[in-house]
């Protein structure tokens, strides 16, 4: 199957937007084993997108278009793709129905506009909208298929997962399944993860391995071809032991669940609370923890300290302290952990100092870090890193690492 992606927008042409719609489904169409040839990137001009969507159709067997299914005068994907198919559109009741009930809801008279997102073509599959108005759709014509879902990435995200995929796997002309299972790293970047599995990945085609690196974590994709899901697993799992027999140690997680997901429901289970002293970091660590749901009932604050004032004023750290060894030292980490811990009165605090960059601070080089982990009942434990990197990067490094480490002793407690 040769497929390619028409992205729709003209904000994706002036760069305002880049287009991480296509990058998303190329990324889904891969784990199906749909190839894809093209991607195009078209503005909102009906003249355009006809011309683009018969060059599709040309030369492709599933076209996937994203954006312009909305209500405004720019939004004519359905218009153009059912223009072209020479089919009309017609009104989809469900849709509708959630439109109108929207509406209703809000006490907010619909606009004429609003109806023509419940539009689709006729005679097509459609795809819910479980995040916002527009259906999506798709449509069999003379040997190709047509798919077209929102713009907004969390509209197109849980339809891509929930609706289109299952209706592509159906597509497939093969009964075969493709399934992945994904591990997650901490601790060890991309390239040394795959020098240590060098010859498993090269090795391998069935399952095939592939390491991915992203938002500071590495991920690694063990996927097989198979006539079952079961079928797959078994042909996975053998890799997956020799994988964890070798690096297990930097092993976090499974699935798409990142580190601070992982940090949280650890915390959760644990019953456990947890506070935070962060200087170099600003707050990352606190954003990424908070940025889980639920997180209240572990986390029960932190005190960005970035200044000495602060350290001294807040946390009751020493003057001379401050003065003899600097912020950014192994006993101001310790000193930092251990005083939010009882200050917030939690089971474990947490603290980070460090130089983020891009200046040197008290003669001590870019990427210096040193993060305390207080666990009641512990000795605090103190850990010094060296990062490379712009300061965004060693920031958000820095808070994964203090969550890498707590997760880590605790597990000694
Ligand atoms: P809406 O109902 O919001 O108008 P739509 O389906 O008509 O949705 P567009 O109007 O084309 O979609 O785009 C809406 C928003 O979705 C854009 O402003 C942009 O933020 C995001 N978006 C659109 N296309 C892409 C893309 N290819 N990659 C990433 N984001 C995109
Ligand atoms: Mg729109």
């Amino acid at each position: 199957m040769r497929a390619e992606i028409v992205a729709v927008g003209t904000e994706l042409l002036l760069g305002q937007i880049a287009n991480t719609n296509a990058q998303f489904l190329s990324q889904k169409l891969a784990e199906l084993g749909i190839n894809v040839y093209f991607h195009t990137v078209v503005g909102d001009n009906y003249e355009r997108l006809l011309f683009v969507t018969r060059q599709a159709a040309a030369r492709s067997d599933l076209v996937i278009f994203t954006g312009g299914l909305g209500p405004t005068q720019d939004d004519m994907t359905k218009e153009t793709v059912a223009a072209h198919l020479g089919l009309s559109l017609v009104i989809d009741d469900t849709a509708m129905g959630r439109i109108a009930s929207f509406y209703e809801q809000r006490g907010i008279t619909m606009t004429e506009n609003n109806r023509k997102q419940a539009l689709v073509i006729e005679g097509g599959t459609i795809f819910p909208n479980d995040r916002g108005m527009a259906p999506g759709m798709a449509v069999t014509h003379a040997d190709t298929t047509y798919v077209l879902l929102p713009g907004p990435p969390s509209e197109l995200y849980p339809m891509v997962d929930k609706y289109v995929l299952p209706y592509l796997n159906h597509l497939l002309p093969a009964k075969q399944v493709f399934h992945s299972r994904v591990l997650r790293f901490f601790g060890i970047g991309e390239s040394a993860l795959e020098e240590r599995l060098l010859d498993l990945i090269e090795r391998q085609s069935n399952p095939t391995i592939a390491p991915y690196a992203k938002e500071f974590e590495v991920t690694l994709r063990i996927t097989a071809r198979a006539d079952t899901v079961e079928a797959a697993e078994q042909l996975i799992a053998p890799v997956e032991s020799q994988i964890r027999s070798r690096v297990g140690e930097y092993i976090y997680g499974e699935g798409e669940t990142p580190l601070h997901e992982v940090f949280v429901d650890a915390l959760i289970r644990q019953q456990v609370t947890i506070s935070s002293a962060e200087s170099c970091t600003g707050g990352a660590l606190s954003a990424l923890i908070t940025s889980v749901p639920g997180s209240s009932a572990a986390y029960r604050g932190g005190i960005v300290c970035y200044s000495n004032e602060t350290k001294q004023k807040l946390l009751g750290i020493p003057g001379d302290l401050l003065a003899s060894d600097g912020a950014v030292s192994k006993s101001v980490a310790a000193a930092l952990a251990e005083q939010v811990r009882r200050t917030c009165d939690t089971t474990v605090g947490i603290s980070i100092t460090g130089v983020a960059g891009p200046d040197p601070l008290e003669d001590k080089p870019v990427g210096l870090v040193y993060i305390g982990v207080s666990v009641q009942g512990l000795p605090v434990l103190v850990k010094e890193l060296k990062l490379a990197g712009h300061r965004q990067a060693i920031i958000g490094r820095t808070a994964k690492f203090a969550m890498f480490y707590a997760l880590q002793r605790l597990k000694e407690r």
